[in-house]
C-alpha cells in the first residue's frame, strides 16, 4: 500500500487518481496486516486497489468525472466496494473517467484526460475509456487492480489500450447498487487487473446476489479461479464472419488469426460461424444507450446532488434546472441526452427506440443460436486499433468515436461477458487486445480460455 501511494504521487501527470484516499488506505492496511496476522485471510486482503470515479463511496468524493456531482460525498457504500473490503482490499483512492462513462477516450472528464503510459516518441496516447484512469493505473504499477463499468465496452477498450486484462461479467453477476446509471440496462461492473488469475479472484470478490439491484441474479459465484486449468481441449472457438470489417488494419487481422492459433494449439477447434446482426449493433446501442441515460439523468437537478448554479435576481425553479445542468453537463453528456429524449420523444419513439429494441432482441438470439449449436466462445479483436493520439479527434464527427466500440457494443445488449487479454504489440511497440464472448454465467470457463492466450 505505502508502494502505491508513493507511485502515485509521482505519477500526477498521468492524470489518473483524481481522488486520494491515503488515510483510508493505511487504516485497511493495518487491519488486512492484523488479519493476515490472525491467519484469516480473504480472498483480497491487503490487496491496493483503485476504484472508478463513477461508484460511491461512503463520505469519499463520487463524482462520475462530472462537474454536476462537485462536492457530492455518498452516505452510502456501493455494493461492490462494500463486496471488496469485505474481502480485505485497500482503497487508495478513486480514478478519473469520461464524464457519466461517455466515451473512448478518457477526453470528456471535468477533471482533464488520463494519459497513457504507453508512448510512441513522447507522443501522448489516450489509455481508452471510458475506464481510462482504470487502465493507467493499472498499466502504470500505481495500483494492482482497479474496478471498471463497461456499458458498451469501457472495461474492454481501456484494457486493451493499456495492456491489460479486463472482464465485463453477465448482466446481473454484479451489483449495479451505488454504481451510477449511465444505462441500466447495459451497465455491469467488472475487474481491471495485471493477469486473467487476477481477474477471476477479483471477479469473485465483486459478484454477490443483492436484493437492493433488482436486475442481480440470484446465483452463487463459482470459484473462478478454480476454473483456470489451462486445459481448452475439445472446445469450440467460433470466429464471427462479420466482425472481419471492411478496411480492418493488417495488423488486426494478423492478431486475430494469432489469437486462433493459439487456442487450436491448445486443443480447441476453431469453427466459422455467423451473428449476422452485428451490423446493426452500433446503431442500437447508439439509440437505446442514450435513450436510458437521459432518463437516469433527469435526476441531476440542482437540488438533489452536488453542484447548483449560481442564480440571478428573478430566476425561478426552471432557470435553476436549465442553468445547473447546462454549466454542470459536458458537452458530449449534453448531446447523449438530446438523443435520448429525441428517440423517446411521442412522434419517434416507435420509429427509433422501440426499433432498436427489436434489433437487440435479434442480436441476442444471434448468440443464443451459435452457443445452442455448440460453441464455447466467441474469438473477435477488441477495438478497431491501437491506443490514439489525444486529442486526435478533437475535431472528427462524433460517430468518429463511436465507431471504437464496433466490436463490444454487442456483447452489452446481449448481455453476455466478454473479456479482453492482450495479445501482443502493433508495429509501433504499442499493446493490441483480442475479446473473448463467453455463454451467460460461464464467467470461469471464458476466463480459462483467456488465460490461454496470455
Ligand atoms: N464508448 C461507449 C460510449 O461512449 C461505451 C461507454 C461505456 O461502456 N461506459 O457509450
Amino acid at each position: 500500500t505505502e508502494a502505491c501511494l508513493g507511485a502515485i504521487e509521482g505519477a500526477g501527470a498521468l492524470n489518473a487518481f483524481v481522488h486520494h484516499t491515503p488515510e483510508i488506505a493505511l487504516e485497511q492496511a493495518r487491519g488486512a496486516d492484523a488479519r493476515i496476522k490472525a491467519g484469516d485471510a480473504p480472498a483480497m486482503c491487503g490487496i491496493p486497489v483503485g476504484i472508478k470515479d463513477l461508484f460511491c463511496t461512503r463520505g469519499v468524493a463520487s463524482q462520475a468525472a462530472s462537474r454536476i456531482l462537485e462536492g457530492f460525498r455518498p452516505e452510502y457504500e456501493s455494493t461492490v466496494t462494500q463486496n471488496l473490503w469485505d474481502a480485505g482490499a485497500v482503497m487508495l483512492g478513486k480514478l478519473n473517467m469520461d464524464e457519466f462513462a461517455m466515451g473512448s477516450s478518457n477526453e470528456t472528464a471535468c477533471y482533464g484526460p488520463v494519459v497513457n503510459p504507453w508512448k510512441v516518441d513522447d507522443r501522448r496516447l489516450t489509455p481508452g475509456g471510458s475506464s481510462g484512469g482504470s487502465a493507467a493505473a493499472v498499466a502504470a504499477d500505481l495500483c494492482l487492480a482497479a474496478t471498471g463499468t463497461d456499458t458498451g465496452g469501457s472495461i474492454r477498450q481501456p484494457a486493451a489500450f493499456a495492456g491489460i486484462v479486463g472482464i465485463k461479467p453477465t448482466y446481473g453477476r454484479v451489483s449495479r447498487w451505488g454504481v451510477v446509471a449511465f444505462a441500466s440496462s447495459l451497465d455491469q461492473a467488472g475487474p481491471m487487473t495485471k493477469s486473467v488469475r487476477d481477474a477471476a479472484i477479483m471477479l469473485g470478490a465483486m459478484a454477490s446476489h443483492d436484493p437492493k439491484d433488482s436486475t442481480s441474479a440470484d446465483l452463487p459465484v463459482p470459484d473462478f479461479e478454480a476454473a483456470l486449468t489451462g486445459d481448452i481441449r475439445g472446445k469450440k472457438i467460433g470466429i464471427p464472419r462479420e466482425y472481419r470489417m471492411e478496411g480492418m488494419p493488417a495488423e488486426i487481422e494478423a492478431l486475430w488469426h494469432k489469437g486462433a492459433e493459439m487456442l487450436k494449439d491448445a486443443g480447441a477447434e476453431i469453427v466459422e460461424i455467423s451473428l449476422p446482426h452485428t451490423k446493426y449493433a452500433l446503431p442500437a446501442y447508439y439509440v437505446i444507450a442514450p435513450a436510458e441515460a437521459s432518463s437516469n439523468l433527469a435526476r441531476y437537478d440542482g437540488v438533489r446532488y452536488g453542484h447548483r448554479a449560481r442564480l440571478g435576481q428573478g430566476d425561478g425553479i426552471t432557470e435553476m434546472y436549465e442553468k445547473t445542468r447546462a454549466e454542470g453537463f459536458g458537452p458530449e453528456v449534453q448531446r447523449r441526452i438530446m438523443i435520448g429524449t429525441y428517440v423517446l420523444s411521442a412522434g419517434f419513439y416507435d420509429a427509433y427506440y422501440n426499433r432498436a429494441r427489436k434489433v437487440r432482441a435479434l442480436i441476442k438470439r444471434d448468440f443464443d443460436t451459435v452457443f445452442a449449436a455448440g460453441i464455447d466462445a466467441i474469438l473477435t479483436p477488441a477495438t478497431p486499433s491501437s491506443a490514439f493520439g489525444l486529442g486526435e479527434m478533437a475535431n472528427a464527427d462524433p460517430v468518429e468515436m463511436y465507431l471504437n466500440d464496433v466490436f463490444t457494443v454487442t456483447v452489452n445488449l446481449a448481455g453476455l461477458p466478454g473479456v479482453s487479454v492482450p495479445v501482443g504489440l502493433d508495429a509501433r511497440g504499442l499493446p493490441l487486445g483480442l475479446q473473448l464472448i463467453g455463454r451467460p454465467w460461464a464467467e470461469g470457463d471464458l476466463l480459462n480460455h483467456a488465460h490461454v492466450l496470455e
